[in-house]
């Protein structure tokens, strides 16, 4: 099975009890966001710009907890910013599992092996001497950490800590090998992090998931090669979504310069183009998620969005209408549910957006529950014969795929400072590589795209997209 039999059963049982009580809206999926502070700045995160004003806001733990009761969705994804940096993070995924709720702690994973290492501490036992000796091996703790792990004070072995459960998944945001995921994430070492800890939870029987967002310029092998790497590691499961990100300065150009939207959007055409092969990585990777939305992403079907039942609560309340469009925040779901006039979103059946925001949309968030709910009989069989089927197998490991998959700073490729060098060269008027000032930059042309959504500057896409074309040149 691609997901284990007790999580399918609860979700199973939770969509048939709706429908049995015809409830006709309701969440599947909560995105808690209790704060928006992150330790990076990836290129094109809209949370970073949306929510400038409230970076440092957070929301009470009992807040929290009382959001995902009130929905009662029966998985959570605890997102952000990065919610290893929530002072209450342990404490929040404790009250989520007494709550009898599956987890997904959505990070970047630059503090998880900090976070495993505490667990470690807190329930040491000689039967941990075997996994330990696998982490010095592999490298994954020095020897000063292994002893603090082994005599922890009373304070380490008292802490509240976030254990391996079948509950609960580390998902870990990649989006491409070393060079590309780097760039993204515009800090140089942190996709030899994100393996680094993946390996040490497998290590600890941790469950572990990745997320990966599709942009313009994302190569598609590149993407089948990163799955491979991925299943290698012994990843449990990956969800994959076009990247998207609507922007009313981008819309405005379109209409006033008359420039073509395909510059400006990953349009349903190019998303298409881009996850053509997206059903055969579904039988080769164990790939979460519903059939009938990779058949969506490939083009092969139509969805209706169901935002709805992927809800946003964060520290304003429960965004209206969805991820990635602000238009206003509600105080309790029900309230969201029933007054947002959720005909207006979403695509026709001629496939134009009936709100024009959402013409290229595609995001998993709007449209994976569509498919999930869907009555129809060949879905439901469809459905139950690839969560039920068997599970792909790992994909063997091998140096060859190793050294694909570190294609950037650790063999010296330090494109951090490659990027810098061809912004001095030749991007007047950009302050540095990555700055998010909002310069004004001349010829704009703007990719779509956007690991967290919405709010993007023009300018700040245009500097990356100008950054990545002289990249390209840089590598030819
Ligand atoms: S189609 Fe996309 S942009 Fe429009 S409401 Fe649905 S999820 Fe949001």
């Amino acid at each position: 099975m691609r997901f284990p039999l007790k999580l399918t059963a609860k979700i199973a049982r939770y969509i048939v009890g709706k429908k049995i009580r015809r409830v006709p809206k309701f969440a599947m999926v909560l995105q808690l966001e209790p704060l928006h502070t992150c330790n990076l700045t990836c290129t094109g995160c809209g949370r970073i710009r949306e929510y400038s004003t409230s970076l440092k806001d957070m929301v009470p733990i009992e807040q929290c907890l009382a959001a995902a009761q009130e929905c009662d969705a029966p998985m959570v994804s605890i997102c952000g910013g990065e919610p290893l940096i929530y002072p209450k993070i342990e404490e929040l995924v404790a009250g989520l599992r007494d709550q009898g709720r599956i987890i997904y702690i959505c990070t970047n994973a630059m503090f998880m092996r900090k976070k495993m290492r505490e667990y470690m501490a807190a329930h040491w036992s000689p039967a941990m001497e075997e996994p330990l000796r696998q982490l010095l091996a592999g490298q994954l703790v020095t020897e000063k950490e292994a002893e603090q792990i082994r005599h922890g004070d009373e304070k380490a072995r008292a802490k509240l800590t976030i254990k391996p459960t079948a509950w609960m998944y580390w998902n870990v945001h990649v989006d491409g090998l070393e060079y590309t995921h780097d760039l993204i994430v515009e800090r140089e070492g942190v996709f030899k992090e994100c393996v680094a800890a993946i390996e040490m939870a497998k290590i600890l029987g941790y469950q572990v998931a990745t997320n990966t967002t599709v942009y313009k310029e994302t190569d598609p092998q590149e993407l089948e090669d990163m799955f491979k790497y991925l299943s290698s590691l012994g990843v449990d499961g990956h969800t994959i979504s076009p990247g998207y990100d609507y922007d009313a300065a981008k819309k405005d150009m379109v209409k006033r310069l008359g420039k073509d939207p395909k510059a400006f959007f990953l349009t349903r055409e190019l998303t298409r183009e881009k996850f053509k092969d997206v059903e055969r990585w579904g039988q080769l990777f164990t790939i979460f998620g519903t059939p009938g939305y990779l058949e969506f992403l490939a083009g092969h079907r139509e969805l209706a969005c169901s935002a709805w039942a992927i809800p946003t609560y964060n520290v304003r309340g429960w965004k209206a209408p969805c991820y990635v469009m602000t238009d206003s925040h509600y105080q309790t779901y029900s309230d969201m549910v029933a007054k947002v006039d959720w005909d207006r979103f979403g695509v026709d059946e001629t496939g134009c957006g009936r709100d024009p925001r959402c013409e290229n949309c595609m995001m998993h968030s709007g449209f994976e529950p569509s498919a999930a709910l869907s009555s129809s009989p060949r879905d439901t069989w469809i459905n139950f014969k690839y969560n039920f089927g068997a599970r792909p197998a790992p994909y063997p490991a091998s140096a060859e795929l190793s050294q694909k998959a570190f294609n950037g700073a650790t063999i010296g490729k330090g494109h951090l400072a490659e990027a810098k060098a061809a912004v001095r060269d030749g991007m007047s008027g950009a302050k540095s590589a990555f700055a998010r000032n909002g310069n004004d930059l001349p010829n704009l042309e703007v990719a779509g795209g956007g690991s967290c959504g919405s709010g993007n500057g023009a300018a700040d896409l245009s500097q990356r997209d100008q950054l990545l074309a002289r990249l390209q040149e840089t590598k030819k």
